[in-house]
């Protein structure tokens, strides 16, 4: 079957499915997107992804392309189309084609694409022995709170951290203190069993998933901490864990080479991790 794709009001497949070479995603990375996850046919979190994608774009001084009612129809059609019930939907609006110059254009009709795929998640997610992560500084731009295109520190991170055999990198502040991973929120568990994740502000990008857990969190009697954490207080810490859509709660086992706790996920991670499953598999509601 082949993958099909949303692209200005079109369904293509895949192949077929192009934008303009002078998009400006393409030549200023002058767009947003969001990922999001799909369980058991249901979008998690789309209100929040939506309200992240509303404000990202606002930030661009660009509104919501299309009714969120016709986003979420689209995002269900791409969904039926590629026969994804477990998966990922990933949607990016850019400010469309215009001739090349750096001011926005009088008029470009913002540009829309969706597509989705399937990913095998409760298993992958349930079956884990935790990651590797390893440091770096946080060279971005100081708007991290937008989820812009704009991806090349992260992708090189992402890449360093393959090339030593880690799963993440995590970026550090001059002050020596994690801001987040390269594609997931960091966080560490204190002696006292508090989950402990950075403060919201722009040089973080605030994580669906991030949200969700703090909730859960709560709701178990979990104590939540949102402050900056040191990478020498996360290497000391009994656990560390991410979060994001498509990594849903991983244990961290190494930082830099150095084991985390015991080397193996722990009783804090582990919970989180069942509970964020069950809320994904519907277990638990939905506010
Ligand atoms: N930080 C960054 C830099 C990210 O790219 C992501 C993934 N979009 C996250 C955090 C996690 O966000 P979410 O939980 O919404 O996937």
């Amino acid at each position: 079957m082949s993958r099909i794709a949303y692209v200005n009001g079109r369904y293509l497949p895949h192949d077929q499915a192009h934008v303009h070479v002078e998009d400006r995603g393409y030549q200023f990375s002058d767009g947003v997107y969001e990922v999001s996850a799909v369980c058991g046919g249901r979008v998690i979190d789309e209100e929040p992804h939506l309200d992240r994608l509303e404000r990202s774009l606002g930030e661009l001084r660009m509104n919501l392309p299309l009714p969120r009612t016709a986003l979420r129809l689209v995002t269900r059609e791409v969904l039926r189309r590629n026969r994804v019930r477990d998966g990922i939907v990933y949607l990016q609006v850019t400010r469309g084609a215009a001739a090349r110059d750096h001011p926005f254009p009088e008029a470009a009709e913002g540009a829309v694409v969706l597509t989705a795929r399937p990913v095998r998640w409760p298993e992958r997610a349930a079956d884990d022995d935790g990651a590797a992560v390893v440091s770096m500084p946080d060279g971005r731009w100081g708007r991290c709170d937008v989820k812009s295109v704009s991806l090349l520190p992260n992708v090189l991170a992402k890449q360093a951290a393959r090339e030593k055999d880690a799963y993440e990198a995590w970026f550090v502040d001059p002050e020596g203190r994690v801001t987040e991973g390269s594609s997931t929120n960091a966080w560490i568990v204190d002696d006292a069993g508090r989950a402990v994740t950075r403060d919201l502000q722009s040089n973080i990008l605030g994580g669906i998933t991030r949200r969700r857990v703090i909730r859960l969190a709560r709701e178990a009697g979990i104590e939540v901490e949102e402050r900056p954490f040191t990478l020498d207080e996360a290497q000391a810490a009994p656990e560390a864990f991410l979060t994001s859509t498509t990594s849903f709660v991983r244990a961290i086992v190494r930082i830099d080479g150095r084991p985390v706790g015991d080397d193996k996920p722990g009783p804090v991670t582990l919970r989180l991790r069942d509970l964020y499953l069950s809320y994904c598999r519907g277990g638990l509601s939905n506010r």
